[in-house]
């Protein structure tokens, strides 16, 4: 069908994403949840259809992979590429979050490897943060800058709410599930997001630390602000593979350190967003802050019409 930004759009799916390949109708296109995250998420899922997906800001990451979980629809998108070639400030944001809104993703989950800034928070932490500090350099962090999509449509100039940047729902799920797993989340805390794709000096991580900030990444922005700015809730599950320069005695942080780390605990974190999944409102209940994001607000994008899905 064809839509008002002159896309072509595949059976019922969202507007302005242009799905191709894979089997099936159009429902096998769509899914409710996202989940951005590497491959060790989404590999060993039945019956996951790979699709690719064009957007009005270029290509994703990679394709989308969808799969059911707990009779959920769910779209994974590897956030560096399956090939893990894309460092942090070289991923496309605006087309990942377009891509997953474009099949009918309206609740996304952003696990992440991050460094502790706390003694506290050692290898294996997961703490759901409930702020974010953005000292990124050359991302494209908005969806309404004024400049012409390729179809010649231009959103407008608008401001979201960003004061609690990530969906309380998901954040209130997730911990509530992590602990019932048995993994003593952290319920609350600030991420720093770098813009790397460099370690941080031991300069910076201590002044990190001493800003009271918890952790620190470099892909959390601006993944959360343009999920805010689609009104899609985001939560981040940060994982904790190291202490960060400022916060240890040692070497510092290395490159090895951290996928080992990731590596051994990327069974139970699977384990923690299946369960995730599960637990989340179905997308037609979505009443929070993130879902009203737009309220109000004309972003000069035709696309952005709800399509409920589950
Ligand atoms: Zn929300």
């Amino acid at each position: 069908m064809a839509d008002s930004s002159g896309n072509v759009g595949d059976g019922g799916a969202d507007l302005g994403g242009v799905p191709h390949g894979g089997p099936g109708d159009g429902f096998a296109h769509q899914a409710g949840i996202g989940v951005i995250g590497g491959s060790g998420f989404y590999a060993f899922l039945d019956d996951v259809t790979e699709i690719t997906v064009e957007t009005p800001y270029g290509p994703p990451s990679d394709s989308l992979f969808l799969g059911e979980v707990a009779g959920r629809r769910v779209a994974f998108l590897p956030r560096h590429g399956r090939k893990h070639h894309l460092p942090p400030h070289r991923i496309n944001y605006r087309a990942n979050l377009w891509a997953l809104r474009s099949v009918g993703v309206r609740q996304v989950l952003g696990p992440c490897a991050v460094g502790g800034l706390r003694p506290e928070y050692g290898p294996g932490t997961l703490l759901v943060p409930d702020q974010i500090v953005d000292r990124t350099k050359s991302r494209v962090q908005t969806y309404y800058d004024g400049e012409a999509l390729p179809d010649g449509t231009v959103p407008n100039v608008v401001h979201v709410a960003f004061a609690d940047p990530y969906c309380p729902v998901g954040r209130r799920t997730a911990v509530a599930t992590a602990r019932a797993g048995g993994w003593p989340a952290v319920d609350g805390g600030t991420l720093v997001v770098v813009e790397g794709p460099r370690f941080s000096t031991r300069a910076e991580s201590r002044w990190h630390a001493a800003q009271g900030w918890s952790v620190v990444g470099m892909t959390g922005h601006p993944e959360a602000v343009l999920a805010r700015e689609l009104g899609l809730c985001y939560t981040s599950l940060t994982l904790v593979t190291d202490l960060d320069a400022g916060a240890e005695t040692g070497e510092g942080v290395s490159h090895d350190e951290v996928l080992a780390v990731f590596a051994a605990n990327v069974d139970r974190l699977r384990t923690v967003l299946f369960d995730v999944v599960a637990a989340l409102p179905a997308t037609e209940a979505r009443d929070c802050l993130c879902a009203h994001a737009l309220d109000g607000l004309d972003t000069g994008l035709d696309a952005l019409v709800d399509h409920p899905t589950r």
